[in-house]
């Protein structure tokens, strides 16, 4: 309580000058990071922010790829960074279908941590009653793996997980987990959701929060009830735990907790028993007060299958974060979705802002703008430069300045550059869209042609990330030059050589269930035209119309229309290797 005022504090503080914390984090990785190739390479021996602004390029992941690798290999020389390097990052985002990698460098965990709690703190001034009660949090760890040169690499917040700063953390009674270290730390992700689920059943008449870093995650972990209520109910009525937990520390740490308890497994029956999960939070947990996971950016759509789930408990989305740094807080926790903004910890990172442009012509010339020199209603991409060896770095996002908190501005995520379909941690874009197209394409057409004799063209295609099936998965349309009736088996083996295409994240997400197997449906010939022809009669240009790759979910016209020309639709028969 004491630690939370004093961090509130200090979060105010720092909004009142969050120019001067800017400079002092600035001077401090340029000091630090002197002598490192990077700076030898670009000048910036000794630089002043001015130096640093005028002669550091803004860069891309790929300008620096060689440099990550070399490390990865194991190469010791503080390339891009003084800090030694032991472990790396795995983060959702990819380079050429493959995880990009992050150095990974002392002191993260403390950050993370630290953003952990002012999250904490702020949900619990405007929500009475967190402070009292368990957690019932959706927590994830995935196995690693090691780079060439053996360093360790993970998803970060695996790391965190992981680390010293979380597994020894003194006991919060904000953050009094149901479910105990071990099924946090479970590589199977199946045992895990199992073990979460029974173990937030076990404490349900105390729980008065539920969360996880993202909705999708928050969805899916629920969503599990649907096959697993019975098994759970008759392990929490007989106290013995299912089989299906086979992870020896798993079962341990969970049958310690697990007691006879016929009258919850009463209250799990009576809930789940009607074929229906709408409301089904409220109805397990009785006593939850609120919902903390991110629902902005790519979670926005999970908006609605939270508010079902939950018969509208309030959500908080509480932190902006990514692989290469923590960002931002919500200091509002529990406002609208649409309202969601957050404010950036201007002493973790150096953080500029590259004003997104209208047309290309201008975005050439932009440069970026510092943190105290944002405008409201402006839009701008992320550029950050952190003591991870990550200068002037394009992030991919992009922000709107909503308004500002004392002197620090308040950011609302836009979208990413160019992602298209997203159902988890996936982010496909148009360009990985296209490949795959035009990969099983290339393998369905030797061949195939029409009854006409002609062979098969691809007049367009367009896709959508359908979230009401279980799990979600990625729809592409297809328009034949004529319609052509596939063979099942040849028709699967596109929708698989779609997906084999795909990143690195989404093969994850296939092996690991949170994405389910894509779908190909083909349209009849002249579909997609009806949609250009609906777009001009509602006043569009006619000869500018360009079908979307992607089809939004409320665009319910185009997707009525797209749907009312569907004659036949495949699945992909088996999840890629991962
Ligand atoms: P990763 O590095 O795999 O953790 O992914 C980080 C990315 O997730 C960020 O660059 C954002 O695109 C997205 N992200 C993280 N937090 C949020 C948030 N609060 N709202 C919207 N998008 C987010």
């Amino acid at each position: 309580m004491e630690n939370e005022q004093l961090l509130l504090e200090k979060l105010e503080s720092s909004s009142w000058s969050p120019g001067e914390a800017q400079d002092k984090v600035l001077a401090e990785i340029l000091e630090k990071n002197a002598a490192t190739d990077y700076f030898n390479r670009h000048g910036l021996r000794a630089a002043t922010k001015e130096v640093f602004r005028q002669r550091a390029p803004v860069i891309e992941y790929e300008d620096i790829k060689d440099e990550i690798n070399r490390i990865a290999d194991g190469e010791a020389a503080t390339l891009l960074c003084a800090n030694p390097i032991a472990d790396m990052f795995t983060s959702s985002g990819t380079s050429g279908g493959a995880h990009k990698l992050f150095p990974k460098v002392e002191g993260h965990y403390a950050v993370s941590k630290y953003f952990f709690d002012l999250a904490t703190a702020l949900l619990n001034r405007d929500l009475p009653g967190l402070r009292t009660g368990k957690a019932l949090y959706f927590l994830y760890v995935r196995s690693g793996r090691k780079t060439p040169g053996g360093l360790p690499a993970y998803p970060a917040l695996t790391g965190y997980y992981n680390s010293l700063e979380f597994r020894n953390r003194p006991f919060d009674p904000s953050n009094d987990y149901t479910s105990p270290l071990e099924v946090i730390l479970c590589t199977d992700s199946v045992q895990a959701s199992y073990c979460h689920l029974l173990c937030g059943l076990i404490h349900a008449r105390d729980v008065t929060k539920l969360g996880c870093f993202f909705a999708s995650v928050f969805v899916r972990s629920i969503r599990c009830l649907e096959a697993w209520w019975q098994e759970l109910s008759r392990d929490i009525r007989t106290g013995t735990l299912s089989e299906r937990v086979v992870d020896p520390a798993c079962r341990e740490a969970v049958e310690k907790i697990l007691r006879p308890d016929p009258e919850l497994a009463n209250v799990i029956d009576e809930a789940c028993s009607s074929g229906s999960l709408k409301g089904i939070v409220r109805k397990l947990w009785p006593s939850a007060k609120a919902i903390d996971t991110v629902v902005t950016g790519a979670m926005e759509q999970y908006v609605g299958e939270v508010d079902y789930l939950t018969d509208g408990l309030p959500i908080a989305s509480m932190i902006y974060a990514s692989s290469e740094s923590f960002f931002g807080v919500n200091l509002k926790p529990l406002c609208e979705p649409s309202q969601i903004s957050y404010m950036f910890l201007p002493e973790t990172s150096y953080y500029e802002f590259l004003p997104v442009a209208r047309s290309e012509e201008k975005a050439s010339r932009e440069e970026p703008v510092e943190l105290v020199d944002v405008e409201q209603g402006h839009e701008y991409e992320l550029v950050i430069t952190t003591n991870a060896g990550l200068y002037r770095y394009r992030m991919g996002d992009v922000l709107r300045v909503e308004g500002f908190h004392n002197k620090a501005p308040l950011f609302s995520f836009v979208c990413r550059t160019n992602v298209l379909l997203s159902i988890d941690s996936d982010k496909t874009d148009e360009k990985e869209l296209q490949t795959a197209v035009m990969n099983a394409f290339a393998a369905l057409r030797n061949g195939v042609t029409s009854k006409e004799g002609e062979a098969i063209r691809l007049t367009d295609y367009t896709s959508y990330a359908d979230l009401s099936s279980n799990p979600p998965h990625y729809v592409i349309y297809w328009e034949l030059s004529s319609e052509l009736h596939l063979e099942p088996e040849k028709a699967g083996e596109c929708c698989y050589k779609m997906e084999e295409s795909l990143s690195v994240v989404y093969h994850r997400g296939r092996m690991e269930r949170s994405i389910g197997a894509l779908e190909l449906r083909l349209v009849t010939p002249g579909t997609f035209n009806r949609i250009a022809d609906d777009a001009a009669s509602r006043g569009g240009s006619v000869s500018q119309f360009k079908l979307p790759r992607c089809i939004k979910k409320n665009a319910t016209r185009m997707l009525e229309i797209v749907e009312s020309g569907v004659y036949q639709q495949y699945f992909s028969p088996r999840a890629p290797k991962y």
